[in-house]
């Protein structure tokens, strides 16, 4: 999950490492009484998921408290890339001597982190690596050793970055480590004319199999602009919304994604992608039938169960209770395998549903989804 910019400057702060005054509001009028606050001049800028922002007219100076009501007026019906502003962030402006580039990003490949830093970061940074990757430096951190002074200082010689950015580079190494995060990035990075550094803007991804431990985030509307995919993670769902017309569900990341490509294989499209993970309780099921029957483009939905911790029998109790308070609108097929399936069909077979067809192979259940989808397609 990603953090605000706002969020990300709060953990800096936490974690000592400098950042301009500025205050986070909803409403223009808020802005100007903020801008009045830092002074008068301030720096307007979109909070939004998103990077790019100034490129996109997303961060804007404001000369005084009535100019920046107006900016955070217009910066608030903005929509960057998708995501809509919310909020604005009232900075005080700063005069900026030099824009460096900082990031730990987790290498899976190699498992280690990389810290990437670069003498000339900016709004232009994607540009420098692409064109003159040698003004961008690539350092393997081992997150068992981290960032010590001595890392922090050879990082800085190897990005050309001023010395004083040292002292940050090990705070920003912690803020990766106490907050799980996967990816912590100050671009800018900068030098103040009297010589300060101060991160000037932030992005930090957390790991999300840490949230249980990070809970206090628990505002995650913009990346969630799909109503069904909100409903879902208010639920603990693993949903997310794709193109086509076979709804999913399956137990298990890795089957679910399976199933994706058999349907797809057969011909099909799926709808969605949902892990009712491990625990197929009737309420889950539930739940998961009335979000993926939810989405108008559904034709047919597919179950794919393999029990194992949890058993066939239950996750069937789980669908026939479900039928009784989800109105089953759509055919559903449903393959069991794995432990007490014998038991879980016979439970289905015996609910006898008109809409619910059962399957004993993945392939099979998947072809007959996706004839049912195609079928519903062409009347
Ligand atoms: P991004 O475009 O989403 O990365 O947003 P940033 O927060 O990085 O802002 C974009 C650019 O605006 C920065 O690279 C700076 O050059 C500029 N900027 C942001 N805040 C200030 C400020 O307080 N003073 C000055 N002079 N420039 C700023
Ligand atoms: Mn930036």
């Amino acid at each position: 999950m990603d953090l605000y910019e706002y969020q990300a400057r709060e953990l800096f702060q936490q974690h000592g490492i400098p950042v301009p005054d500025a205050e986070t509001v909803r409403t223009a009028r808020e802005a100007r009484a903020a801008a009045e606050r830092l002074g008068g001049r301030a720096v307007i800028k979109a909070q939004v998921k998103t990077g790019g922002r100034g490129k996109a007219g997303g961060v804007k100076p404001a000369a005084d408290p009535a100019a920046a009501e107006l900016t955070a007026r217009q910066i608030l019906t903005m929509d960057i890339k998708g995501h809509r502003v919310h909020q604005v962030m009232v900075a005080r402006p700063v005069a900026i001597e030099a824009e460096c580039y900082v990031s730990y990003a987790l290498d899976r490949a190699a498992g280690h982190f990389l810290a990437i830093a670069s003498a000339e970061g900016g709004m232009d940074i994607e540009e420098v690596a692409a064109t003159r990757p040698e003004a961008v430096a690539r350092i393997p951190v081992d997150p068992g050793q981290g960032v010590t002074a001595d890392k922090a200082r050879d990082i800085a010689a190897a990005a050309g970055l001023p010395p004083a950015t040292a002292p940050v580079l090990q705070r920003l190494w912690q803020v990766l480590t106490a907050e799980d995060a996967l990816l912590v990035e100050v671009n800018p990075l900068v030098r103040t004319d009297d010589g300060d550094i101060l991160a000037l803007d932030g992005k930090i991804t957390l790991d999300d199999n840490a949230r249980f431990r990070q809970s206090r985030w628990g505002d995650d509307t913009d990346t969630h602009d799909d109503p069904l995919e909100a409903a879902a993670a208010g639920k603990g769902i693993g949903y997310l919304r794709l193109d086509g017309e076979v709804g999913i569900i399956g137990n298990g990341a890795g089957l679910v994604m399976s199933t994706l490509d058999v349907v797809a294989g057969c011909g099909a499209r799926p709808a969605n992608f949902l892990d009712i993970g491990g625990g197929a309780s009737a309420t889950v099921m539930a739940d998961a039938l009335s979000l993926v029957l939810a989405d108008p483009k559904v034709r047919s939905v597919l179950v794919n169960v393999f029990g194992g911790i949890t058993a066939c029998d239950a996750v069937a109790d789980g669908i026939v209770t479900a039928l009784d308070t989800v109105r089953l609108t759509k055919p559903l097929v449903v393959r069991l395998d794995g432990n007490n399936a014998v038991r879980g069909r016979a439970i289905l077979a015996e609910r006898a549903h008109p809409l619910v067809q059962q399957a004993t192979t993945m392939d099979g259940a998947a072809r007959q989804a996706a004839d049912l989808a195609n079928d519903a397609a062409a009347v």
